[in-house]
């Protein structure tokens, strides 16, 4: 027999569940779909263990600075086993959590993968699911490169799986992933080998802000290699080891870990059944409104290819029930000016367009402030990590469309500017802003 629902989700990852409890929350009769653990990517193998990772190194750059105020500590080492545990765990009781908070906005919880029986039909094991309207919030996984011996290697879901620390590790990716698990490794211990496709880091980001993390990277004993095309792995005697494709090798390492993207969850879904269309690579594109080709489905998360970050998914889902069950006609997301934050060492922030884009835009109209500058934190010692900081302004008014950070406190500092950014701050505004003293971020709010 089948069940009927206002609304069926597919997915109980961030998208998915914002959207189905802001739907129930209206008064829809609504089902998520989800064949794994509650809360998807982000929860399970994404944003929440890999901050605790990096909170985990982030103790070894303090410790580093210890003795300069005094402290006579001696770090023993450190048992990566411990902290699993208890990350695992964390992840446990928010599994539990995203569970008894669908169950409190009334949201039906159905366990299994779901495929397109029709537009309006959803087979999950033997049973079938029938909606007035289906959204599609299925995510991604990660990408392995299609060659030979690429199986040796794991990706960002085996490296929350893995018991011990490599002591060798070879990393193949430029992007997000990359340069933050690259920082989680170094930072405990490992001997990490960044190997990079083209020229530079983070690429899709100012130009600033990669060529000063490769530089802390390097700098802090990562090795970074340029112009790596990965061609082959083989196993050896001594370890894994990477050819290239102009034949250079790199290894033997003890790990190699691809960071060379995401593919969208698609393939499981018959989507042809239910008449939905993808793009060549198999995300499903939508209008403004998150609508698909079909009139009555719908597309959100990482799933659509656009701006993979858990607040996008979320903020996509409840704006998209905001609209349709809550009578908020034309409201939908702005993909504009959205800030996001890698999670290196140090870190960095990032809203509004790279120089490059906004001169590409605005053209001569383009002012740009720079700044850099060595926190005081780091007065006391030899070592001297570098904050940068670049504002891109436009036009006559100096509206700011740009903001940029990379150095200590940047993932904490964006969120505030975000805000006053996406008011229209103008580079006055900033100026008649008192700083907060002292601090690193009040060089936003001091340049000239
Ligand atoms: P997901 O959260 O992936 O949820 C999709 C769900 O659909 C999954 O649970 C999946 O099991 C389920 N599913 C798929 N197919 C089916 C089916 N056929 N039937 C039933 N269920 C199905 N973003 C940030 O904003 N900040 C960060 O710090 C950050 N760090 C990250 C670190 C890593 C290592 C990774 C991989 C990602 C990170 N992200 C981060 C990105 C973030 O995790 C994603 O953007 C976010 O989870 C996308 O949400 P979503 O709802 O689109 O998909
Ligand atoms: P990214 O898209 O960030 O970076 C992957 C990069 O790998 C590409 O940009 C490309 O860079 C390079 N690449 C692509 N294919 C190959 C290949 N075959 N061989 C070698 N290099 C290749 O992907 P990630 O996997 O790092 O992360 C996925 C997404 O998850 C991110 O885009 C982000 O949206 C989200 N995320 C967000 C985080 C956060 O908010 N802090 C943290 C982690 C992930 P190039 O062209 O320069 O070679």
């Amino acid at each position: 027999m089948s069940k009927k629902f206002d609304l069926i989700v597919i997915g109980g990852g961030s998208g998915g569940i914002a959207h189905a409890r802001r739907a129930a929350e209206y008064g829809a009769n609504v089902a998520v779909i989800e064949y794994g653990p509650l809360g998807g990517t982000c929860v399970n193998v994404g944003c929440v263990p890999k901050k605790v990772m990096w909170y985990t190194a982030s103790h070894m750059y303090h410790l580093e600075q210890a003795a300069n105020y005094g402290f006579d500590v001696t770090v023993n080492g450190h048992d990566w086993a411990a902290v699993k545990q208890r990350r695992d765990a964390y992840v446990k009781r928010l599994n539990g959590i995203y569970e008894a908070n669908l169950d409190n906005s009334g949201v039906t919880y159905v366990a299994g993968a779901a495929s397109f029986v029709d537009s309006h039909t959803l087979a999950v094991g033997g049973g079938q699911y029938i909606a007035e309207r289906i959204v599609i919030a299925t995510g991604g996984r990660p990408a392995v490169p299609a060659i030979p011996g690429a199986e040796l290697g794991i990706t960002s879901d085996g490296f929350f799986e893995l018991e011990d620390r490599p002591g060798r590790v070879l990393v193949a990716g430029s992007g997000y992933i990359a340069v933050e698990l690259a920082g989680v490794l170094h930072g405990l211990g490992s001997d990490v080998q960044v190997v990079v496709r083209k020229d530079a880091i983070i690429r899709e980001f100012d130009t600033m802000l990669g060529e000063q993390l490769m530089e802390a990277m390097e700098k802090d004993g990562i090795e970074i290699e340029t112009r790596v095309v990965p061609a082959a792995v083989e196993k050896t005697p001594d370890g894994l080891v990477l050819t290239a494709d102009d034949g250079r090798s790199f290894g033997p390492v003890d790990c190699i870990l691809w960071a060379i993207g995401r593919s969208p969850n698609t393939a499981g879904l018959a989507l042809e059944k239910g008449g939905v269309t993808m793009d060549e690579r198999g995300f499903i594109p939508t209008d403004k409104y998150q609508q698909t080709n079909v009139e009555h489905i719908f597309a959100l998360g990482d799933v659509t290819g656009r701006a993979a970050l858990t607040p996008v998914a979320i903020a996509a889902g409840r704006r998209l029930a905001d609209r349709q069950y809550g009578g908020m006609d034309g409201r939908h997301l702005e993909y504009d000016l959205i800030p996001t934050v890698i999670f290196s060492h140090p870190p960095i922030g990032t809203v509004g367009l790279s120089e490059s884009n906004a001169r590409a835009e605005f053209g001569d109209s383009v002012k740009v402030y720079t700044t850099g500058f060595t926190p005081m934190y780091y007065a006391l010692g030899d070592k001297k990590q570098r904050s940068v900081m670049k504002l891109i302004t436009a036009g006559d008014d100096e509206k700011i469309v740009g903001c940029h950070v990379i150095g200590d406190g940047a993932d904490e500092m964006l969120q505030g500017f975000a805000v006053a950014i996406r008011m229209g701050a103008t580079k006055a505004d900033f100026d008649d802003t008192i700083a907060i003293h002292p601090t690193n971020a009040e060089e936003f709010v001091t340049m000239r």
